[in-house]
């Protein structure tokens, strides 16, 4: 296998500070609450997840979702479709919830998720995501905190990943199609 080294589009630092304001943001304001749910969907937001529960000052508890992926590590831009393999083990009704995702791109994940868990009933659904790709976006998708908008490139690193690879890469990084 040829040896890629990712390009790096967002560094190391640059995540650590983006996740600690968001960490911030978040705990001013659920101060009041004495049980948040962050809901990690898997494999990608593991990464993000540990790293900004850790830096929550008010309680919290994890759990996750995971949902049907299209070979390898494509997109789901063809027709939308999104189906779940993995469910939460706790229930979410009248709790406060933060999804808490990797990347956005076209946005049929994460509205299928909230379509998904706001019929559960939870006194209140919020969206935490790393990264997104406004130009790519096909449907509206509720973004409540955001760490960085990113052109139309595949990225690693960071819980991302590409045919498996570079997922545990500690910055975000660009790889080319002809890499
Ligand atoms: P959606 O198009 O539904 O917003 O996102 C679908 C999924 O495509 C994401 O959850 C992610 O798994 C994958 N995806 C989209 N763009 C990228 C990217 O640049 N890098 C990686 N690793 N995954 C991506």
């Amino acid at each position: 296998m040829t040896e890629i080294v990712p390009e790096v589009l967002i560094s190391e630092e640059q995540i650590r500070n983006k996740v600690a304001e968001l960490g911030g943001r978040i705990s001013a304001d659920y101060t009041d609450v004495d049980d948040l749910i962050l809901v990690g969907i898997l494999k990608g937001s593991f990464i993000f997840l540990a790293d900004l529960a850790r830096e929550l000052t008010i309680p919290r508890s994890v759990d996750f979702m995971a949902l049907s992926t299209y070979g390898d590590s494509e997109s789901t831009d063809t027709d939308g479709a999104v189906r779940m393999i993995m469910d939460l083990r706790r229930n979410i009704t009248g709790k406060h919830v933060i999804v808490v995702e990797d990347i956005v791109d076209t946005g049929y994940t994460l509205s299928y998720l909230l379509r998904n868990l706001a019929a559960r009933q939870p006194a209140s659904l919020k969206t935490c995501v790393l990264v997104e790709k406004p130009e790519r976006r096909e449907v509206f998708t509720q973004i409540d905190y955001l760490g960085f908008s990113i052109p139309d490139v595949w990225v690693v690193g960071c819980g991302l990943d590409w045919a498996e690879r570079f997922r545990t890469l500690p910055y975000i990084g660009v790889v080319r199609p002809e890499d």
